[in-house]
């Protein structure tokens, strides 16, 4: 062969090489058993997850994989290289034409698209009423598990006697002055300085409390705009953390010169004011930070900026309780919808269990993960159990986005209810500390160990914490679910700070936590809860021409 025609095929070796394969945005149905382990196997880039399924980068070769398993995978994009994607709900058949000429619009599930430009700033080309949420950049796949649910099982709650007296402080008229100051501020859309004023105000409040309190700066699209974050430390477990929030943003379809935002969301943003001037008040095991973000209404990024930075830092929540739109009701026995996606199942049950305790406001649990639209979602992706309370799923609020939804269009026998259940699902998860209890016990630890055979695998489980000096004892508690149906293992109280579980299933996970006993027998609050995490289901791939379903190791 002539040089010059080796160099050729050489350079055109290289070429082909180099050229970066193109990543298709991809959908991925949800419904093959083992879905979650098959996408950890083969360490697919999922970035988002719905109702019915997950949406994902992926090459080719990946999507072939995928469909040897019988999952059905349909491109939605075939090369997402530099695209910035939206999830947007279902819009009226004007306004979808609208945005379809702006850019790319494509149905994923029933009321919910995906819309992507070309060229052009997507965040721009959307209409500033209309709900949006970006595609998270980042992979969710660390974050998915594989979740079981009771039936039937009851999950009850370690009620705590100071919660009565805390929710019974919520105040009416304090609810209806903080929404007449955020919406005396005429607009508090994010890119206007009559939200920096809003902000300043909030900060201004939690100040006045006396709480450790602060901005938190971000920019989006060369704007710049800041949460207010504020916080009591826990007196236990300090670095396990409980938020409320909700988004002081407003929009409408004149955001820039009018924009009350009333039940949108100065309503969610006032009961978290008032859960912090009642809370400052009390010591809690855990620490409860209060936040009001900016730019939801952009695209939820106060709260993306929030949970990014929080999962960067290792942070340990809890869980998060995010208010939008709990004051507008015509219904007089409307409910409180709370909505969760897999993950924070629990969260929803124990809201549930929290308002038949404390409040008797009903609540409507819904999992939903195409939920998307408001504060909760970037928790979600970060791995953070989250709920959303909200009037109603779907918001029948006529002024809703408009320059109409101003306070005296609240209801506030309802939005009294809602602030208070909300104050009660804080305090319940925050656990206020209780006068003439023992100490709660701090820093529960759990390690585990695994023994295998060809058959059965089963772990111990070793549990250490702080000893409590005046303690008689202790008691340790198990449950099969996060946060939910604890039930006492140990037969009598044990009398130094550490217990071995034994002979327990390998394949299961186990949630604990411990409680301080005094002689007379009064206890504690529970402590922190530590998880001994499931051994992952083990997957072989099917050897190479074969469309074989895989083999699934579970130890059973
Ligand atoms: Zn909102």
């Amino acid at each position: 062969m002539k040089p010059l025609r080796l160099l050729i095929i050489l350079c055109l070796a290289i070429f082909l090489f180099s050229v970066p394969r193109p990543v298709a945005l991809v959908k991925i149905s949800k419904g093959t058993p083992g879905l979650v382990g098959i996408l950890k196997a083969h360490q697919i880039d999922v970035i988002q997850e719905l109702k019915t399924c997950f949406l994902a980068r992926a090459e080719r070769d990946e999507m072939a994989s995928l469909r040897t398993y019988g999952i059905s995978v349909s491109v939605l994009d075939r090369d997402s290289r530099g695209n910035e994607y939206f999830l947007v709900p279902s819009l009226s058949p004007a306004r979808l034409s609208a945005v379809s000429a702006a850019g790319n619009l494509k149905p994923v599930e029933p009321n919910l698209y995906l819309f992507w430009t070309d060229q052009g700033d997507p965040l721009a080309l959307l209409p500033a009423d209309v709900e949006r949420k970006p595609l998270p950049r980042s992979s969710i796949l660390p974050f998915l598990k594989t979740y079981t649910r009771p039936e039937s099982v009851p999950l009850g709650l370690k009620l705590n006697d100071m919660i009565p007296a805390i929710i019974n402080q919520v105040s009416r008229a304090n609810l209806r002055a903080y929404v007449q100051g955020l919406q005396d501020f005429q607009t508090r859309y994010s890119t206007t300085a009559n939200c920096e004023a809003a902000g300043q105000f909030i900060l201004g409040f939690f100040q006045s409390l006396g709480l450790e309190a602060g901005f938190q700066p971000f920019t989006i699209g060369g704007i710049s705009t800041r949460n207010v974050v504020a916080e009591i430390q826990g007196e236990t477990d300090p670095e396990d953390i409980v938020i409320i929030c909700g988004h002081y943003d407003s929009t409408s379809g004149e955001a820039e010169v009018s924009a009350p935002g009333a039940d949108d969301n100065a309503s969610g943003v006032a009961a978290v004011m008032e859960a912090a001037r009642i809370l400052a008040g009390y010591p809690l095991d855990f620490t409860v930070r209060f936040i009001a973000f900016s730019a939801e209404e952009q695209g939820l990024y106060g709260s993306h900026y929030h949970s990014a930075v929080a999962r960067e830092g290792l942070e340990r929540i809890i869980g998060v309780v995010n208010l939008d739109m709990i004051s507008y009701t015509e219904d007089p026995s409307e409910d409180l919808d709370v909505i969760v996606n897999d993950a924070s199942w629990w969260l929803a049950e124990r809201a549930g269990l929290v308002a038949d305790a404390y409040t008797g406001l009903a609540v409507r649990k819904i999992v939903d993960a195409s939920f998307v639209y408001s504060d909760h979602s970037p928790f979600w992706d970060e791995g953070y159990p989250a709920l959303c309370g909200i009037e109603d799923a779907n918001p029948n609020n006529p002024y809703y986005h408009t320059t109409g939804d101003t306070v005296d269009t609240l209801n506030f026998d309802f939005f009294e209810d809602a602030a208070r259940t909300a104050l009660a699902a804080l305090s319940d998860l925050a656990q206020p500390v209780r006068v003439g209890y023992p100490r709660t016990p701090a820093g529960l630890e759990a390690e585990s160990a695994t023994y295998a055979s060809a058959f059965t695998a089963i772990k111990n489980v070793n549990l250490t914490w702080q000893a409590v000096s005046d303690a008689a004892g202790y008691n340790v508690y198990r449950s099969t679910y996060p946060h939910l149906g604890h039930v006492k293992i140990s037969s009598s109280p044990v009398s130094t700070a550490q217990f071995t579980d034994r002979a327990l299933e390998a394949g299961t996970s186990y949630y604990y936590a411990v409680t301080a006993v005094w002689p007379g027998g009064l206890e504690s609050n529970f402590s922190r809860q530590v998880e001994s995490p499931a051994e992952t289901a083990r997957y072989e791939q099917p050897e190479s021409g074969q469309e074989a379903a895989p083999v699934i190791w579970r130890w059973r």
